[in-house]
């Protein structure tokens, strides 16, 4: 099956007289013959759901339709991305270990590895992704036991090099994790390109309708786990399996979930899943166009004299155009970040006069949305501390919708007239 086609129909198959939809499994626990098949259960003997917090049925069949998507082995859905990233990250690290991460992903993930991992005793080095591999180098560490990037990093819109920081992982025996959020397996798949991981905030494009909080976790199923004792040493906290030898190319995912999931418990409901797995259905033919509508959002931003700079990778003279053609050539998703040559408060004025787009903390959804980190998310920062993280006082990020794109620009049209 081709990607438009696995959006509907992976996951939930059903068999003759079955729901159509995919049902929702509203239920903590699930009733057994026996108490002997229960324990099997515990012990990973048998496949089956006990209790939510671990697996429901509902979340089981997004996991395989996202699964699927990916081309992975295994997925496993989180309450959001933040816990995502924190659940995939510490299923192979501890106190003591550390970690290299581009510096352009996404704020929550900054705060989550240099501040909330760094008092767990996890150090992480922020490196800048476009620097020579003889750069990079330098940041591995004897203990380094991952490297973390985003296929499109928000909001400088950047195209993370996949194969390359996959290489370098490589070498190194460590495995590269990505977050495909922005791009979503309809327009990446990072493993066709050596990513060993990925993750998602499903609340963006895959949800794409601003209802549902999620997250998601996929093995490749590729990486060789031989130096990380956590996988290939029994868990005595869980009757002394031993995740590589029992699960083969399912270690990870297994482990992720049979150790973290039931030990912090960031479980999706199985009503979140359902909302989920109705965002996914759509999600090949809305990406397609968000891809389209900003690429025409992006080129009439580049025209108008008010504007300093437009990045998005779907430009020709974009600095991300090369690595957008490699990974991105169905489409270069929908989020664009431009600048007004006259600074902070043009930009609030230009944002305060648009009447479609939305003024919201949120991005990657059906609706046109903007934002303004200068006084809204990165509002703690001064012009000059702006600048140091890749974001002047006038940059609006505009999360591009599935609308008309007549309606979309002739909205923007009422942003210039306002600072004209
Ligand atoms: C939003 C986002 C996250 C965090 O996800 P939540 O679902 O909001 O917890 C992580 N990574 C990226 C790239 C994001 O855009």
């Amino acid at each position: 099956m081709k990607i438009e086609t696995k959006c509907l129909h992976e996951g939930w198959k059903p068999k003759n007289g079955e729901a159509h939809a995919l049902p929702i499994y509203q239920s903590t626990t699930f009733n057994y013959d026996s108490t002997e098949h229960i324990g099997d259960l515990f012990d990973l003997k048998a496949e089956g759901y006990f209790y939510t917090r671990l697996a429901n049925p509902t979340v089981g069949f997004v996991e395989e339709k996202i699964a699927a998507l990916e081309g992975g082995v295994g997925c496993m859905c989180t309450s959001s991305g933040q816990a995502a990233n924190m659940i995939a990250l510490l299923n192979i690290m501890g106190a003591g270990d550390h970690m290299i991460c581009a510096s352009e992903v996404y704020g929550g993930t900054i705060n989550l590895f240099g501040v909330t991992l760094e008092k767990l005793g996890i150090e992480c080095t922020f490196v800048d992704q476009n620097a020579p591999d003889s750069e990079l180098e330098k940041a591995f560490r004897p203990n380094t036991k991952l490297v973390f990037g985003e296929t499109i990093a928000n909001p400088a819109i950047s195209v993370f090099d996949i194969e390359r920081f996959a290489g370098l992982a490589h070498r190194h025996g460590v495995p590269l994790i990505v977050d495909n959020t922005f791009a979503t397996p309809v327009l990446c798949r990072p493993f066709e390109f050596g990513a060993d991981i990925v993750t998602h905030s499903t609340s963006k494009y895959m949800d794409g309708h601003a209802v549902q909080l999620g997250g998601a976790i996929v093995d490749s199923g590729n990486f060789d786990w031989k130096d990380y004792p956590g996988l290939t040493q029994p868990d005595e906290s869980y009757h002394g399996v031993t995740y590589t030898e029992t699960f083969g190319k399912l270690a990870y995912i297994t482990k992720a979930r049979a150790q973290l999931m039931r030990d912090i418990g960031a479980s999706p409901t199985a009503h979140a899943a359902f909302l989920l797995n109705l965002g996914l259905e759509t999600l090949a033919l809305r990406m397609e166009r968000h891809s389209a509508n900003a690429q025409a959002a992006a080129e009439f931003l580049a025209a108008q004299p008010e504007v300093e700079e437009v990045n998005y990778p779907g430009l020709k003279d974009d600095r991300y155009y090369g690595l957008g053609q490699k990974y991105l050539p169905k489409g270069a998703s929908g989020v664009v970040s431009f600048s007004l040559k006259e600074g902070r408060e043009a930009a609030v004025k230009f944002m305060d006069s648009l009447e479609l787009a939305s003024n919201v903390v949120h991005v990657a959804t059906v609706k046109t949305c903007v934002l303004h980190p200068a006084s809204e998310t990165h509002r703690q920062l001064s012009d000059e501390q702006l600048i140091a993280a890749g974001i002047t006082p006038g940059m609006i990020r505009l999360s591009v919708g599935i609308e008309n794109i007549d309606d979309i620009i002739k909205d923007l049209e009422k942003g210039f007239r306002a600072v004209r």
